[in-house]
């Protein structure tokens, strides 16, 4: 029995080819660090995002040359088979950008929009009305996306105000997490006054601590049915921004909150962007939400694993079922499925691996050089030597071809 509270009820919303919200699995997004003028480094990126699983990218469009770029970069991507929806990240210029491009505005499968970032004073409303107008002339969704580094200090002004003169004011960071709601809020409220659809408007309210996060959404979700895109914004670089973004957004998704969800990584020098669709991934699929991989369990090794021949297996393994998880998926559809173990001795390693699909059984120190191999739970065969990597993948790839492969018709 599932642990998962159900999905909270929202609208479906159109991103150019996919749907999102209560009736369609959690949807995994990226966002591109390129400059997007430069429409071949930004097409890369993009398809790169997608192939690793990014189901929608958004790209920044902060000047007139990247607006620009937009058409020479859905080329480019078309010319690489690659359809994956563009989301357009505005800020401050946005109304003038769409109104002046309007291949951009077309190309665009949504538009995001920062209401603490739409313009200052009077101009303020003006502007965001001209992107929802703008909207609704493409026919295209809408993300309300407040963000606390930017969050409008007109109305976060105005709520603390209201807050000196309440008999027992509330802490300053209760106000801040209110003012991101009704700031969300508010603007979708607004946008649909213009004339945008109730199903065409997807919010975010995003904060850097986890606690925040999690208070900000669960209030989110309790006065509006909108769909949800979580990430916990600047969650910082390797283990502490995947631990961080993990706690936060497990939360939620446990509670049924989140119809997409972004890990927003820092990379390190050199770090692939991809990291965070594959941590997105990683997240959906270890709560039970989605497949998008085999999973390899690996025991973490202890003094009965000196050789480092148990990591590399696992290593091995891991990158074997994920470089071949794209050909698998066109040909063997639920391989994604599939469960392996690799573990390390004899403690565990016979119990996981008939837990698993494919499990082995490595010899630990001073066990005998010889390495079991369970399949749906019973012990087939007995690896050894200098083979035993490419004998065990062999294995795995035959398990492939013969329990996924699509039944012809008539077969039973
Ligand atoms: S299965 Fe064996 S090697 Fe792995 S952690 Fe347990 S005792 Fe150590």
């Amino acid at each position: 029995m599932s642990n998962l509270q159900p999905r909270r009820k929202t609208p479906s919303v159109r991103i150019g080819g996919v749907n999102v919200g209560s009736e369609h699995p959690v949807m995994v997004q990226s966002m591109t660090n390129t400059d997007t003028q430069d429409a071949k480094g930004t097409a890369k990126q993009i398809a790169e995002l997608a192939r690793a699983g990014s189901e929608v990218v958004r790209i920044t469009v902060n000047t007139e040359e990247a607006a620009r770029a937009v058409p020479e970069i859905a080329e480019r991507l078309a010319m690489m088979s690659c359809d994956v929806p563009l989301v357009g990240d505005f800020h401050y210029n946005g109304h003038t950008l769409l109104q002046k491009y309007p291949d951009c505005a077309q190309l665009l499968a949504k538009y995001r929009i920062n209401p603490g970032n739409v313009g200052f004073g009077r101009k303020r409303d003006d502007q965001f009305a001209t992107i929802v107008e703008q909207a609704i002339e493409h026919d295209k969704p809408v993300r309300i996306g407040v963000n606390w580094g930017s969050l409008d200090q007109k109305l976060l002004a105005r709520l603390m105000d209201e807050n000196g003169r309440r008999k027992a004011p509330l802490a300053a960071d209760a106000v801040m997490r209110e003012a991101l709601v009704v700031s969300a809020l508010q603007s979708a409220e607004q946008a649909e006054n213009i004339g945008l659809g109730h199903d065409r408007i997807l919010l975010s309210a995003k904060v850097s601590a986890v606690q925040d996060l999690i208070a900000v959404y669960r209030e989110l979700a309790s006065r509006c049915d909108y769909p949800l895109h979580l990430g916990l914004t600047e969650a910082g670089m390797g283990s502490k921004g995947v631990v961080s973004s993990s706690a936060a957004l497990a939360v939620l998704l446990q509670e049924g909150l989140g119809d997409t969800i972004r890990i927003s990584l820092t990379p390190a020098p050199g770090q692939p962007r991809t990291d965070e669709v594959l941590v997105a991934q990683e997240l959906l699929q270890s709560m039970g939400f989605r497949a998008f991989a085999p999973m390899v369990t690996a025991c973490p090794g202890c003094g009965r694993t000196t050789s480092t021949f148990f990591q590399e297996l696992a290593k091995d393994t891991t990158e074997f079922v994920r470089a071949r998880m794209p050909e698998w998926k066109l040909q063997y559809p639920g391989a994604e499925n599939l469960s392996l173990a690799v573990m390390g001795c004899i403690v565990n390693g016979p119990g996981e691996s008939r837990h698993a699909d494919i499990g082995i059984s490595l010899p630990g120190t001073g066990e005998s050089p010889t390495a079991p191999v369970f399949v749906d739970g019973k012990k087939t065969i007995t690896l050894r030597g200098d083979g035993l990597t490419s004998e065990f993948l062999e294995l795995i790839e035959d398990y492939v071809k013969t329990r996924y492969a699509p039944k012809a018709p008539g077969d039973t």
